[in-house]
């Protein structure tokens, strides 16, 4: 039996893509190994955000080729659509597929035989229209799974690659997503993360939206939460939060990039909202439920971001009730608009603001987490053992630790918060489940 490994670059809608093309590969008989085994084939799926695509994808090829000298190496992704010939310089190489291509590698290749040149099928981006349902589903632990609801985007904020990747913003009708969703629920998956490029505009251009497919997936049984993995400010509407909050599955979660907390800045970055909103959006959450996550993307470092500049987003997200950041720094990326802005930050201040801002992030963190001692949630145990103890996530996001026990894993348990360290909440398991249910969160 031939064998394949897949190597995933990125994000989580990138490895959900790779779990689907895997799916091919089993369906036409090959055996699916873990990278770093001996293979026939090796396909790596690419992204374009990451600051080294090149380097990052020319190391995995190394690799791949240092344990496996004769496997077909293809490159796939965000950096294979955008950067093809660069991959073709790469030695090694025998195929490059395009966004367009990925979902059909068997359309282009069949006897798998080395080429020592590689081929290259990479459509424009403007014929990049189709949508191809995916989801990750690591076999080690079926807890949660990332489902791809949403792809492309037609925001054109104006450091962002992503559009020039993966087209145009699109998504499939609900029927077919939750078709989706119940074979999760069957293989004993109880919590789905909705992914996507931009999850907000699901729907749009077919006559739906985000609010009518959570409805519809809150009625499938076996799922027991739903989480969004991440909306913008401005299609997070009163009305949604008000529901989210209300229901029983969806997680009351809420990652809503924010990137800068300067207007200004927001202006040049072409954001479609101000601080304002945001705030707004924020204290409105609060305001519903004080045990809400709100985690926020931040990018430091955007050209014409002065040291006031930054002071004023480092004061907006100290203010604000935000449980957790992801910080990234701004680097050039070819074709987009942001290059050519004036006003270039040095990369060492770059560094030292993302330093500040991460560890204003670990402190909000650390707050949140706080908050939560002495109150009660139900966790899902997740299979992972680290020095002797399990970890689960409540709805609201916060990591539990309790001492290890098998019987636990992929299964929904109450606990109470009686502590905070290493950077997760300790949990003590509440054993009379019948009278902790009452007062449960
Ligand atoms: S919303 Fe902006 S940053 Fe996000 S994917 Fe679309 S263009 Fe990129």
């Amino acid at each position: 039996m031939r064998k394949v490994s897949f190597y995933t670059i990125g994000c989580k809608l990138n490895f959900a893509e790779t779990s689907t093309i895997s799916e091919e590969f089993k369906k036409r008989g090959f055996e699916i190994v873990e990278f770093g085994e001996p293979v026939d084939v090796c396909v790596i799926n690419t992204c374009s955000v990451t600051e080294n695509a090149d380097r990052d994808c020319r190391r995995v090829v190394r690799k791949a080729l240092k344990i496996s000298p004769n496997a077909f190496i293809i490159v796939t992704g965000c950096y294979a659509q955008l950067r093809p010939d660069e991959i073709a310089q790469i030695e090694g190489v025998d195929l490059i597929l395009g966004s367009n291509e990925k979902f059909k590698i068997f359309d282009y290749v069949n006897d798998f035989q080395k080429n020592y040149h590689a081929q290259i099928f990479v459509s424009p981006i403007s014929e990049i229209s189709e949508f191809h349902i995916a989801s990750s589903t690591p076999a080690s632990d079926r807890t949660r799974a990332f489902l791809k609801v949403q792809d492309g985007c037609d925001y054109n904020c104006s450091y962002c690659t992503i559009p020039l990747a993966r087209g145009e913003s699109r998504s499939p009708e609900i029927n077919i997503i939750l078709e989706k969703a119940k074979t999760l629920a069957q293989l004993g998956y109880k919590e789905i993360v909705l992914s996507g490029v931009n999850v907000g505009d699901y729907g749009r251009k077919i006559g739906t939206n985000l609010f009518e497919l959570v409805k519809e997936l809150e009625k499938i049984d076996g799922i027991e939460r739903i989480r969004i993995s991440s909306i913008e400010p401005n299609l997070l509407t009163e009305d949604m939060i008000d529901y989210f909050i209300a229901s029983e599955k969806i997680c009351n979660h809420f990652h809503i990039p924010l990137q800068s907390g300067s207007d200004e800045i927001l202006r040049k970055m072409r954001r479609r909202y101000n601080s304002e909103l945001y705030r707004r959006r924020v204290e409105y959450i609060k305001s519903k439920d004080t045990d809400a996550c709100i985690g926020a993307d931040v990018i430091v470092g955007f050209p014409g971001e002065s040291e006031k500049h930054f002071e004023t987003t480092y004061n907006f997200i100290n203010d604000l009730p935000i449980s957790y950041l992801h910080v990234f720094t701004y680097s050039e990326r070819p074709n987009t608009d942001a290059i050519n802005l004036p006003g270039k930050v040095p990369i060492e201040e770059r560094h030292r603001r993302s330093e500040m801002l991460r560890n204003l992030g670990l402190k909000k963190k650390m707050v949140f987490y706080r908050q939560m001692i002495g109150k009660k949630f139900d966790v899902l145990w997740e299979s992972e053992v680290k020095d002797g103890k399990m970890f689960g996530f409540t709805r609201n996001y916060v990591k539990v630790g309790i001492p290890y026990d098998q019987s636990l894993v992929n299964k929904i348990v109450p606990v109470k918060i009686v502590g905070v360290e290493n950077l997760a909440a300790i949990g003590e398991i509440i054993v009379d489940r019948s009278q902790s249910e009452v007062e449960m969160k």
